[in-house]
């Protein structure tokens, strides 16, 4: 092995270096002592705090700009002096340091500069700490594309859950539901689970629009909503299908079970009154037809049944559920 194998870095004493530096546009470069008073203040610190380096050297950093994170840069600085190592900042965890108006071309929506800041501790011959450096590094447009990115993955996250949802009262829509029967009468049929279906209907709502208006109307098939999630499980499925007419699945449950919700959910809506701006009280009922789930079935007969299932608690009387029976 020779020599040069043993020190193969050689240094090279770089006359323009410290020029180099100041002259860079690209990279903000700080330099402090232990007091606090400016020693570096490169082209890119002029350009963006439009203050020329002549005017800020030498004097303390925090009164030559009162506007930076004071006690938070303080602590961090001297952390570094007496520790003797580096500390980095990234704009997630804070946008910026330095508060420099962002002049890219690239978005009219960015007010200020994005930062990654750098700091390390900044020695004498000796070793001996004599201060810190900050580089600052503008990351602004890398920001905003991170930023637009995480938009529009939000947007379509909500965008998938609204075309399943009904505006109104938040349920799930036709749309959903004419997927989810037949995912769901495939699941009863592979793993000979029992399901069943109802169909519910508020009763003469057209009168509560005529009587009341059709806002009020709103507000009462936003209040039955609430009131039929409150009797179901998480797992079931429960539909706007359009207008005062919701329809229900019932997953892994038998027509006795079925029965039992069914008349749980009669009583709950006639002793649940909707109260319209402190002003009425309306009172309403709801009809019920209830069918179970026999394999081979399709999704279009199970409904039919629990239709008419349905059209039987009207022509009995209303406020009532019907199981259906062929
Ligand atoms: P029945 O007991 O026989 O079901 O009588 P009904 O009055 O409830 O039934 P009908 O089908 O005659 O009337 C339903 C009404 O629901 C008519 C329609 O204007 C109203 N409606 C449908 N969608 C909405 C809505 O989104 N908001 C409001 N406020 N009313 C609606
Ligand atoms: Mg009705
Ligand atoms: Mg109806």
């Amino acid at each position: 092995m020779d020599d040069d194998n043993l020190n193969p870095t050689p240094t090279y004493a770089i006359p323009e270096l410290p020029r180099l530096v100041r002259d860079m546009t690209a990279i903000g470069l700080v330099a402090v002592d232990k007091r606090m008073n400016i020693l570096i203040w490169n082209r890119f610190m002029e350009i963006n705090s439009q203050q020329d380096a002549e005017s800020v050297v030498g004097r303390n950093l925090f009164e030559c700009f009162p506007d930076l994170p004071k006690a938070w840069l303080e602590k961090k600085l001297k952390t570094i002096m007496i520790l003797k190592n580096t500390a980095f900042s990234s704009w997630q965890q804070r946008p910026y340091v330095f508060p420099f108006t962002y002049t890219g071309t690239v978005t009219n929506d960015l007010e200020w500069m994005y930062q990654d800041c750098s700091f390390w501790a900044l020695r004498d011959e000796t070793g001996a700490v004599q201060g810190a450096c900050i580089s600052i590094q503008d990351v602004s447009e890398t920001a905003m594309a991170q930023k637009m990115l995480e938009a529009a993955v939000e947007q379509n996250l909500s965008l998938e859950e609204t075309s399943q949802r009904d505006a109104l009262t938040g349920l799930f829509n036709r749309r959903y539901f004419d997927e989810h029967i037949r995912l769901e009468m495939h699941r009863a049929q592979h793993y000979h689970w029992p399901f069943c279906l109802a169909m519910l209907d508020i009763d003469f709502f057209k009168k509560v629009n005529d009587t009341y208006g059709h806002d009020a109307g709103d507000e009462v098939l936003k209040s039955v909503a609430q009131t039929l999630l409150k009797q179901i499980r998480n797992s079931d499925i429960l539909c706007r299908f359009g207008g005062e007419e919701f329809v229900l699945l019932l997953t892994k449950m038998d027509i006795k079970d079925g029965t039992e919700v069914c008349e749980r959910i009669v009583t709950e809506i006639r002793n649940t009154p909707v109260e319209i701006n402190d002003q009425h009280t309306i009172h309403i009922t709801m009809s019920i037809g209830i069918s179970r789930y026999r394999p081979g079935i399709s999704p279009h007969d199970l409904l039919k049944e629990a239709d008419q299932a349905l059209y039987a608690s009207k022509q009995n009387g209303r406020n009532q559920f019907t199981v259906f029976k062929a």
